[in-house]
């Protein structure tokens, strides 16, 4: 069998314009899963599977797990936290009350394979090395295929903009963006929109550049978060005309991303 990637992209229930995206990259040694979405039913496309990765522990990327019993499971180690918290299970029956259809046969698996910095598989041809990206939240992980010049990014990329999920490593995150858009990689894969190349790494990171310096200079006028997102709209960052297609989730969540870079900028202080 020749080395393959296969994506697979899912709506997320109840949003028809919002994908969430899956791989699994096959090598001669393992077929290894990338994120295993939603539901067990959605990973249909990749039985056979001998290894699950996770990029990092949020819902849309890990409920699908069930899919492949028996099968060892790969995560940063604070994801491996995050699953194994309360406050996971609690989630998920939550999300399962409100909408039973979706979410019945969804389950969270922790990682049972752990690591703090890189692991590298040998998937036989193919080389599949995780490496910790700190940013969209604190476990997330982009996994790099040397041999395809391939990075699947999880939600370390979005298009057209990331999801600052929490403070902490935002400032880290764009330089780690910037320096894999130099890396050689061409084709990158992120959690959320259309696969593209290096570029999508240099505007994630521009984008994040400007957001810490508006932060940074309103935080010095003394400026609120909200001040400085009114200074600042999404429309003055995209090219022209691509604001105008967006969701209204990209507007809201530009507004909440300032607030987390107003947070992480303020907790340094
Ligand atoms: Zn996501």
């Amino acid at each position: 069998m020749l080395p393959s990637v296969t994506l697979v992209t899912r709506s997320l229930p109840g949003s028809s314009d919002f994908p969430v995206t899956a791989a699994m990259i096959a090598g001669t040694r393992h077929r290894v899963v990338v994120d295993t979405l939603i539901q067990p039913a959605d990973m249909a496309p990749f039985a056979g599977a001998t290894l699950v990765v996770y990029t990092h522990s949020d819902w849309d990327h890990c409920w699908g797990t069930a899919a492949f019993p028996g099968v060892p499971v790969i995560g940063h180690r604070v994801a491996r936290e995050r699953l194994t918290a309360p406050e996971a299970a609690e989630f998920l029956a939550q999300m399962r009350a409100k909408n039973p259809a979706a979410f019945a046969e969804s389950q969270i698996i922790p990682p049972g394979l752990t690591f703090p910095h890189r692991l590298t598989i040998d998937a036989g041809g193919l080389t599949i090395d995780l490496h910790h990206l700190p940013g969209h939240t604190a476990d997330s992980v982009v996994v790099h295929v040397p041999e395809l010049g391939l990075l699947l990014a999880g939600d370390a990329v979005e298009r057209p903009i990331p999801t600052l999920s929490e403070p902490g490593h935002i400032r880290q995150w764009a330089e780690e963006l910037r320096r894999w858009s130099r890396a050689g990689v061409t084709h990158v894969v992120p959690g959320h929109g259309r696969p593209g190349g290096p570029e999508l790494l240099a505007a994630n990171a521009a984008y994040i550049d400007r957001l810490v310096e508006a932060a940074e200079s309103g935080l010095a006028k003394g400026q609120s978060a909200d001040e400085i997102a009114a200074e600042l709209p999404l429309g003055a960052l995209l090219p022209p005309g691509v604001v105008e297609q967006l969701p209204d989730y990209y507007r809201e969540q530009h507004r909440l991303n300032i607030a987390q870079v107003v947070a992480e900028l303020q907790a340094g202080r």
